[in-house]
């Protein structure tokens, strides 16, 4: 099995127990790695966020740079949602415009299915 190195610049410097390896007098405290990463290509969320912090500007110069606003517009805005009777024991399904607040039902499958939408792609 391979195992895959978290990408952390600074890895190896959280002195965690797991991370120190090796026998006396050559012990290290070295880089995670595991067989899969909870985080992608990193160990835990403090790794993503130190990577980020060096390479974050980097990466976006990179893969393009947003330079204008975007917009959600009213017929993308609709986000589903539900409602519960006075008893808290049945629910109600809707569509919410974000934007507009109009409520259309939806049908629990409706809701449940991810491709549903009225949003146009
Ligand atoms: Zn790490």
């Amino acid at each position: 099995m391979t195992l895959k190195y978290c990408q952390g610049p600074d890895c190896h410097q959280y002195t965690t127990q797991d991370r120190l390896k090796g026998t006396k007098p050559n012990k290290t405290f070295q880089t995670r790695r595991r067989s899969s990463l909870n985080y992608g290509e990193f160990c835990d969320t403090r790794c993503q966020h130190d990577w980020f912090l060096k390479y974050g500007t980097m990466a976006v110069d990179h893969f393009g740079r947003l330079k204008e606003v975007k917009h959600l517009r009213e017929e993308n805005a609709w986000v589903k949602d539900y409602n519960w009777d006075r008893g808290y024991e049945n629910r109600t399904y809707v569509y919410v415009n974000a934007i507009t607040k109009e409520q259309r039902p939806l049908t629990k499958e409706q809701f449940n299915d991810n491709n549903y939408t009225l949003n146009e792609r």
